[in-house]
């Protein structure tokens, strides 16, 4: 029989209404177990390991990333797959931090959670849970069908690290802009297997170290030079520059100093505010010059993936060369360079 690991971490689906205040507070996994009675009637032994204290989402942090991938880490050759009930707001965070943490993978780690607590009568908690299990369960010539750190929600199976959260009153609650989805849920399961990594041969590597002293600064028109110079003159080792468009900044002369001052010494990776699409470095001559000052590209990579692998490889005690050139090269599948 398959064996799954559902880890509950918190989120939404196992909320209930706290009484005096009337705000939502995450509950124990009892109540996500008597909503869903259909889980006895799986036939894949599944085991639950509950996190203490039951989080909001909001909460997350890379010491509980590191908590999780060593829990999976020491579950690994126990289990086929693995289901984390997690809050939808950082999930795909917590998506892109565990695709950098649990590297060589052969078996499914699914998020999921949903948008309505699981005792709500309209919950879509069921449906994503009973198919986040079922995907996790699903292999193809012995092997897993998806080893891959993913995101299902809504229908849809996302990578992890391609994933973003863009809504927060529907139901379809994540997108893909830049890579295709993995699998669709309707009346068939249907997996999209030339999008889906292979299984890896290696075995598992656990990467923990996360180092978070990056800092970020979204670009608009009429940024003032204390904005600017708050974030470069900081004590943070790298910066994530949110550019305009295809990766542009203002051509400003005060601005491009603060950059090249602050390029000197700190890693900065570019990235688009646009959800979908690639920054192109030197395309425009508003980013020529952020090449020649050895800004690096983040291509198409979503903020959570930069901002994740930023602490990933800042983590691992390699050079500010190396960490530069390994950020615009594709680790676990989660940019596209060209
Ligand atoms: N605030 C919740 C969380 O992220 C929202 C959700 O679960 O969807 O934990």
């Amino acid at each position: 029989m398959v064996k799954i690991l559902i880890i509950y971490t918190g989120g939404t689906i196992g909320m209930i209404n706290d009484t005096k205040t009337g705000a939502l507070i995450p509950f124990d996994f009892e109540q996500i177990e008597q909503n869903v009675p259909e889980l006895s009637r799986l036939n894949y032994q599944l085991s639950v390991h509950s996190f203490s204290p039951i989080l909001d989402s909001s909460n997350m942090n890379p010491e509980i990333w590191a908590e999780l991938a060593l829990l999976i880490t020491d579950k690994y050759d126990s289990f086929d797959g693995f289901v984390v009930l997690h809050g939808s707001d950082t999930m795909a965070f917590t998506a892109s931090a565990l695709s950098f943490m649990l590297q060589n993978l052969a078996k499914p780690i699914i998020l999921t959670g949903s948008q309505l607590p699981i005792g709500e009568i309209r919950t879509d908690a069921k449906e994503n849970l009973i198919t986040a299990l079922e995907i996790a369960a699903t292999k193809i010539n012995g092997k897993a069908q998806v080893p891959e750190v993913c995101i299902y929600f809504d229908y849809q199976l996302f990578r992890g690290n391609r994933a973003i959260k863009y809504n927060s009153e529907k139901f379809e609650a994540f997108q893909s802009p830049n890579y295709p989805i993995l699998a669709e849920a309707g009346v068939h399961l249907n997996f999209f297997s030339n999008y889906i990594l292979p299984s890896s041969i290696e075995s598992l590597k656990t990467h923990i170290n996360f180092n978070s002293n990056i800092g970020v600064l979204k670009m608009y028109p009429g940024i003032s030079k204390q904005a600017v110079q708050a974030v470069m003159k900081s004590e943070v080792d790298a910066i994530i520059l949110e550019t305009f468009g295809a990766g542009n900044t203002s051509t400003t002369a005060w601005f491009l100093q603060e950059l090249k001052d602050a390029a000197q010494h700190k890693i900065i990776v570019n990235i688009s505010q646009c959800k979908a699409g690639s920054v192109q470095l030197g395309l425009y001559e508003t980013s020529k010059e952020l090449q020649r000052m050895g800004v690096i590209s983040g291509y198409d990579m979503t903020f959570e993936a930069a901002v994740t692998k930023l602490m990933y490889l800042m983590g691992l005690g390699i050079s500010v060369n190396e960490i530069k050139k390994l950020m615009e090269i594709s680790i676990c599948g989660e940019l596209t360079s060209f």
